[in-house]
């Protein structure tokens, strides 16, 4: 895989400008610099200059994406992707995925990615390594607009993830996957007997505290306000368990360490005392946003931001078909993500196949 360079000259946006909160993978503007890149794909899509049409578009280049592109492209659909500037998704971020079935001694996120990215290719679909700038879904064919090109689609799985937020400091981005994670599920196995921190007041940073009290001897759970978002069963859970020990008012300020982490500096938001922590790792728990800024004007989303799917992988548009964690909040697993891309291509065929658009019988013949 590594030869074919599918994710070659990916520069990933770790979104760390400094400031503030910031989130992380696929940003869903046009980046003006470099032209895009298209691999794999048959020639037989229909492309008029500036326009490219097709019965099949799939936003999004992660597990759901590329997993929904194999089903469409060996369906005949012949996809197009919109893989996104740094395409890929989540995993791109993440180092050893140990809980992907069929991988027993485990691999790298990125060659995950790269390995469902070439077998999507081979059976025809055809990638495109661009974010989209602008969205039409009042009429079919519907279109999408990216980098100056106008996509025309019958049907649109929308599959664009979520990212997760960070805290903006260089010393996490620079020791990402070197004991600063923000995924206790994928990352809680590699701290086993160690000390650890999870930052955040919510649920999900309560959540990964009791979570990783299974692996670390002990978790520190850091939150800059000394009131939380949390439920109050969680929040009682926690100041109940042995392994946790909770720190209100305590504001990250700098993660320490050069090759891995090897503590963090804090302030105490009342009084402004710096100290500094020895521990492992840092679990970085402050929430998601999911990518759906395109799409808000034409897809209904639910309270926290998510697209909300009706039936499966329906959208409140007949046609577009929703996939992964840009509607999933609960469980955010790339294998989640993968079977739900499996289940829009699906639908998707099957939609076209009763429009008359595609022929029957291959619906059935995945
Ligand atoms: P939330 O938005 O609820 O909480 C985020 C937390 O991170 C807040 O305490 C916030 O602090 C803190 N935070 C945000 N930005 C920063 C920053 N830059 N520096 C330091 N701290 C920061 O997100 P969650 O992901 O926890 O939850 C999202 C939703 O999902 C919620 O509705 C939650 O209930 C739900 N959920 C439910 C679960 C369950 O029921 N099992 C599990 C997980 C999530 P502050 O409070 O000061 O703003």
């Amino acid at each position: 895989m590594k030869d074919k360079e599918p994710f070659g000259g990916l520069a990933i946006d770790f979104g760390a400008d400094g400031g503030g909160a910031s989130a992380t993978a696929t940003p869903l503007a046009i980046a003006p610099e470099a032209p895009p890149t298209a691999t794999g794909g048959p020639a037989t899509i229909a492309s008029a200059g500036d326009r490219v049409d097709t019965k099949l578009l799939i936003v999004g280049s992660g597990p759901a994406g590329l997993t929904a592109a194999v089903y469409a492209a060996r369906a005949a659909l012949e996809p197009v992707v919109l893989a996104g500037s740094a395409p890929g998704g989540q995993l791109m971020l993440t180092s050893d995925v140990e809980n992907y079935p069929g991988f027993p001694d485990g691999i790298q996120g990125p060659d995950l990615m790269a390995a469902m990215r070439a077998q999507a290719e081979r059976f025809g679909a055809r990638l495109v390594d661009v974010d989209i700038d602008r969205v039409d879904f009042s009429a079919r064919p519907f279109r999408i607009w990216a980098r100056g090109t106008e996509y025309r689609a019958q049907s649109v799985v929308v599959a664009t993830g979520a990212s997760a937020l960070w805290l903006g400091l260089d010393s996490e981005t620079r020791l990402r996957g070197r004991g600063v994670s923000a995924c206790a599920t994928c990352d809680g196995f590699f701290f086993r007997d160690r000390e650890i921190a999870v930052v955040g007041g919510g649920d999900t940073a309560f959540e990964e505290a009791t979570y990783l009290t299974r692996f670390a001897t002990k978790v520190h759970l850091l939150h800059r306000r000394d009131t939380f978002r949390a439920s109050k069963i969680m929040i009682d859970r926690a100041y109940d368990h042995p392994k946790i020990e909770i720190h209100p008012n305590t504001a990250v300020e700098e993660v320490l360490g050069d090759a891995k982490v090897e503590g963090l500096k804090v302030r105490d938001t009342t009084t402004g005392d710096m100290s500094e922590m020895q521990l492992d790792g840092v679990f970085i728990a402050i929430g998601y946003v999911p990518n759906t800024a395109p799409f808000r004007e034409w897809l209904e989303v639910d309270s926290k931001g998510y697209l909300v799917v009706r039936d499966e992988t329906g959208s409140n548009i007949e046609g577009v078909f929703i996939a992964g964690d840009v509607h999933d909040h609960r469980y955010r697993q790339a294998v989640t993500a993968a079977g739900d891309g499996c289940k829009a291509a699906i639908d998707a065929e099957r939609w076209l196949e009763a429009q008359g658009i595609t022929e029957a019988a291959t619906a059935t013949a995945w």
